[in-house]
């Protein structure tokens, strides 16, 4: 069984558009808008060890027990629930929120490994010291826009994912994703 990498983040983080970067091709849909990217969606990522990457967004539509966004956060759940290794965004031009505050306690629960990151530093000079808040410590500050930061974030995930006793396995050679990310 391949590992489960899940992405959780409050919506309109840039979820979708780090899944996409690691897919290297336009799966997720992403928005301008919070909480359009619909389904939980998978992909592999070929990697020394490969992994399933699970991008969390929400549901389909409204049911009549919980609004959206309230939907979207049982998605996270069960994507914490089911994932090896949990990879936890907040937005680094955002104050943190509730839902930052509850994600946290989400995976804490979970006692799961997870990696801290905070998304569009596309300056990379971005002041990430006041999401230590959240007591995780600092962030690993990314651009899925410009790409940096996505080599660090890729061999944190590898190194997790050894830790977890994963195995890596041959890569194969055609595959256009691995080139991007190695
Ligand atoms: P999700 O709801 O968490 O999946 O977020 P999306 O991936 O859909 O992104 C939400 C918005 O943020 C979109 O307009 C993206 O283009 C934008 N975005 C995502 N990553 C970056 C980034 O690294 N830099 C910048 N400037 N914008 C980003």
């Amino acid at each position: 069984m391949l590992p489960l990498v899940a992405i959780i983040g409050r919506p309109n983080v840039g979820k979708s558009k780090l899944f996409n970067r690691f897919l290297g091709y336009r799966k997720a849909i992403v928005s301008e808008f919070a909480g359009t990217t619909r389904d939980c969606v998978y992909g592999k990522v070929e990697a020394e060890i490969p992994f399933i990457f699970v991008d969390t967004g929400g549901i389909e539509a409204q049911t009549e027990t919980g609004t959206l966004e309230e939907n979207i956060q049982l998605q996270a759940q069960t994507a914490v629930d089911e994932a090896d290794l949990i990879l936890f965004i907040v937005n680094s031009r955002e104050e943190l929120t509730i839902d930052d505050y509850k994600a946290t306690e989400a995976i804490r629960k979970s006692k799961k490994p997870f990696l801290f990151l905070a998304s569009k530093c596309d300056s990379g000079a971005e002041d990430l010291l006041s999401f230590t808040e959240l007591g995780f410590g600092i962030p690993i500050g990314h651009s899925a826009l410009h790409g940096n930061g996505l080599d660090e974030i890729q061999k944190a995930i590898q190194k997790e994912l050894e830790n977890l006793k994963f195995k890596p396995q041959e890569i194969p050679k055609t595959s256009a994703e691995t080139i991007a990310l190695r």
